[in-house]
């Protein structure tokens, strides 16, 4: 199959196309490389340094490629920056998203997979969450991301293009080949920076808030391996190809830990000390983010493979050895 990826050169696009190179199909990548990495994407991958901005160039590219599917990652995904910076969060997520969809709806392309977040449901009334719970958006971030699902819906009613929305929740951990993976500067994300300060590049794991109504006081996620999530776009790309409705599907494990108990983890699987402190909360952290994902299994048959300690290990075997 012809894909279409937007993104490709970053951390879960880049373990998408070589999930898809592996299954036989035909992507071609489009990034602007504003924040991927060319390094991520395969040499013998089709390449095009496009930004969804360039309305031209974007234009072109699907007319002339004419994919059977789109999977659209291309997206800004710093919580922090959107709150600072919401312009930028709106320009180039939901702008940039409405210049693809529109031109994808417009140019016939029936299958549309799309990279939601959790975060969506803002603080959840329910856990573990289900897709039917209320959106709530608690930031600039999810409420792009939330408005280009509700784009996509119109976009249907009006040129007949399907889609799935796969919201994510925790993506971590990395391709057990070891050639690609995480890479984001500057590092936000909860496991990567476990796994530097144990390579001692930071000094300390900063753990924001141990007053939370959990266990032990700390947040609770659930984090999924990113391998886990490309399989999931796979599915959901062979379950509109099948004749299926558009659907909007979370993607977790169903399972929490603690960001104490993914220290703890750590610990054992890297064998190094990770100091850390307690400092304040971080604006805008729910207490439990963990997915009901029975929709997922039931519509695209899909269970998610790695343990936590799994996406611990093959995190830990990138950053002892990151490629870029
Ligand atoms: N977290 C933390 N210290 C950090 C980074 C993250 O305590 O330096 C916590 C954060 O509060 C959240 C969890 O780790 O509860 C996962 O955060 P991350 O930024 O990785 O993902 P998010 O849940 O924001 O998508």
């Amino acid at each position: 199959m012809k894909v279409l990826v937007t993104g490709g050169a970053g951390y879960i696009g880049s373990h998408f196309v070589k999930m898809l190179i592996d299954n036989g199909h035909q992507p071609l990548v489009i990034d602007n490389l504003s924040r991927g990495h060319k390094e991520a994407v395969p040499q013998n991958v089709l390449f095009e340094d496009v930004d969804i901005l360039d309305t031209e160039a974007l234009s072109y590219t699907i007319r002339t490629y004419l994919p059977d599917a789109v999977v659209h990652f291309a997206a800004y995904a710093y919580v922090g920056e959107s709150v600072e910076h919401p312009g930028i969060y709106y320009q180039n997520n939901v702008v940039g998203s409405l210049n693809l969809i529109r031109l994808c709806a417009e140019n016939g392309v029936k299958n549309f997979i799309f990279s939601s977040t959790c975060s969506i449901y803002g603080n959840p009334t329910q856990v573990p969450i289900s897709e039917d719970q209320p959106s709530n958006p608690i930031n600039p971030y999810a409420s792009t991301k939330l408005i280009i699902e509700m784009m996509l819906k119109d976009f249907e009613t009006a040129n007949g293009m399907k889609h799935v929305a796969l919201r994510y929740f925790n993506a971590a951990g990395a391709d057990p080949s070891g050639a690609i993976g995480e890479s984001h500067n500057p590092e936000p994300h909860l496991i990567p920076i476990i796994l530097k300060t144990a390579l001692g590049e930071r000094k300390k794991v900063s753990v924001f808030g141990n007053d939370y109504n959990t266990e032990d006081g700390t947040c609770i996620r659930d984090y999924i391996h990113v391998n886990d999530l490309a399989d999931a776009h796979l599915k959901a790309i062979n379950y509109l190809d099948n004749g299926n409705e558009s659907a909007i599907i979370n993607l977790g494990t169903g399972k929490g830990n603690s960001v104490l108990d993914i220290i703890e983890k750590a610990k054992t699987i890297t064998n190094k000390e990770i100091p850390f402190e307690i400092v304040e909360r971080r604006t805008g952290d729910p207490a439990v983010l963990v997915a009901d994902n029975k929709k997922a299994k039931e519509l695209l048959n899909w269970i998610p493979k790695y343990s936590i300690e799994e996406i611990i290990q093959t995190a830990w075997n990138w950053h002892q050895n990151p490629k870029y």
